[in-house]
C-alpha cells in the first residue's frame, strides 16, 4: 500500500494493512462470483478497452450492447489502424445515436497517435496513456488496470459512491477538493493484484448493489467495513452540492423534400463539425409553416422542445431563400432513409417519424 498521510476518517474503517486486503479480496471474490460478462471483458486488447470505455463515458452499458453499438464498432474498426484510417463521415455514421460525438472524434486522434507515435501499439507508461485524446485519469485507470494489469486507480460515480457510504463521508461529492480525496482513497485501495477484478468489481457493486435509491446492504460483501451503515446514514449519502438549473428553449426546425431529396444543413461548432441537422427556422420563418408534430429531448443542460415544420419547395422560396439554400445546406436522398449521412439523433428521429406520418408524400413535388 502506498504511504498515505494520516486520514482520520479512512484510519477509522482502514486501521491497518491487514483490513485493506481483506476488504480487497471481499470485492475481488464477489465480482469473480457475480460479476457480469461484457464482450470487453473477455479482452486484454488495449484499443478494445478504450472502445468501450469511451462509449460508455456517456452512454448506458444497456445501449451501448443491445443496440449494437460496441459489436459494429469492433467489426468496422477493430484495430487501431483501421480506426485511423478511417473518413470522418464514416466514423460518425458508426457513432449516430451515441451523442457527444468529440468521444469518437477523440478515440480516432488517439488511434492516429498510437498510430504515428507509438508504433502501432498502446504505450503503457500512465503518462503517455494521460496524454492521448479523450482519455483522463478515469480512463487511464481502466485500460491500465484491465489491460496491462497496471496498479491504477478507477474513480467513477459508482466508486464515489460506495467510497462515500463506507467512509460516512457527509460532505458534498461533487467540488474539487473532495474528489481528490476520492482518488487518494481509490489509490489506497487499489491492489497490486487483480487489480482488473478489484477495479471492475468497485465499479459494479455500485451499479449493481449499493445502488443509489435502493442499496441492497443485506447482499453486500463490504457491508462489515460500511460506517453509513453502521450509523443508519446510507440514504443520505452521497451528498450533492445540486445541478446546474435546466434551461428551457425552443427549436424550430424544417422538413422540405424535393425530388426524392431532403434538405439538410451543415452542424456548426466544433463538438458536432461533420455532422448534418434539418435546417433551423425563426419564429418568423415557421410562422408561415403547417406545424408537423413536437417533441422533447434533452442536451448538456438544455431541455429543448423540438418543433417540426414541413413546407413544400415553394414555401421555402418563400422564405426568402429563392434559389440559395441556407448557408451549408444542401440536398440529400431521402428514399428509405438510406443515403442520409450521420445526423443528429433528434434529426433523425423527427424525419422518421415525418417519414411514418406520410409526411414524404404532402410536401414532396
Ligand atoms: Fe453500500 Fe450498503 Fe454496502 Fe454500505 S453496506 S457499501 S451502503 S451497499
Amino acid at each position: 500500500m502506498v504511504k498515505r498521510k494520516s486520514d482520520s476518517r479512512f484510519d477509522a474503517v482502514f486501521p491497518d494493512p491487514g483490513r485493506v486486503g481483506e476488504f480487497r479480496a471481499a470485492i475481488v471474490a464477489w465480482f469473480e462470483e457475480n460479476g457480469a460478462d461484457y464482450p470487453w471483458r473477455r479482452t486484454r486488447d488495449p484499443y478494445a478497452i478504450l472502445v468501450s470505455e469511451l462509449m460508455l463515458q456517456q452512454t448506458r452499458i444497456a445501449t451501448v450492447l443491445e443496440r449494437g453499438y460496441y459489436l459494429r464498432w469492433m467489426e468496422r474498426f477493430p484495430d487501431w489502424g483501421a480506426l485511423a484510417a478511417a473518413a470522418e463521415d464514416e466514423l460518425l455514421a458508426a457513432w449516430e445515436g451515441l451523442g457527444y460525438y468529440n468521444r469518437a472524434r477523440n478515440l480516432q486522434k488517439a488511434a492516429r497517435v498510437v498510430r504515428d507515435e507509438h508504433g502501432g501499439r498502446m504505450p503503457e507508461s500512465p503518462d503517455e496513456v494521460l496524454a492521448l485524446p479523450g482519455v483522463g485519469r478515469y480512463t487511464a485507470g481502466a485500460v491500465l488496470s484491465f489491460a496491462f494489469g497496471t496498479r491504477a486507480p478507477v474513480v467513477d460515480g459508482n466508486v464515489v459512491r460506495v467510497l462515500s457510504r463506507l467512509l460516512a463521508f457527509e460532505e458534498p461529492v461533487d467540488s474539487g477538493a473532495a474528489m481528490k480525496r476520492f482518488w487518494e482513497w481509490a489509490e489506497a485501495l487499489t491492489p497490486a493484484e487483480k487489480v482488473g477484478a478489484y477495479n471492475s468489481g468497485i465499479m459494479e457493486l455500485g451499479q449493481r448493489v449499493c445502488t443509489k435509491s435502493a442499496p441492497g446492504c443485506e447482499n453486500c460483501p463490504v457491508s462489515g467495513f460500511c460506517r453509513a451503515r453502521s450509523a443508519g446514514s446510507v440514504d443520505r449519502i452521497p451528498v450533492k452540492a445540486g445541478k446546474a438549473a435546466v434551461t428551457r428553449r425552443v427549436e424550430r426546425v424544417g422538413v422540405f423534400t424535393r425530388d426524392g431529396r431532403i434538405l439538410l444543413a451543415r452542424e456548426q461548432g466544433s463538438r458536432r463539425r461533420g455532422l448534418w441537422r434539418l435546417p433551423e427556422l425563426t419564429e418568423e420563418q415557421a410562422s408561415d409553416l403547417e406545424e408537423c408534430f413536437r417533441f422533447p429531448y434533452s442536451i448538456t443542460r438544455y431541455r429543448v422542445d423540438l418543433r417540426v415544420f414541413a413546407g413544400t419547395p415553394g414555401a421555402l422560396d418563400a422564405l426568402g431563400e429563392g434559389g440559395d439554400l441556407p448557408g451549408g445546406a444542401d440536398w440529400h436522398p431521402f428514399a428509405g432513409g438510406a443515403g442520409l449521412p450521420p445526423l443528429g439523433s433528434p434529426y433523425r428521429r423527427a424525419i422518421e417519424r415525418y417519414r411514418e406520418e406520410g409526411g414524404e408524400k404532402v410536401a414532396g413535388d
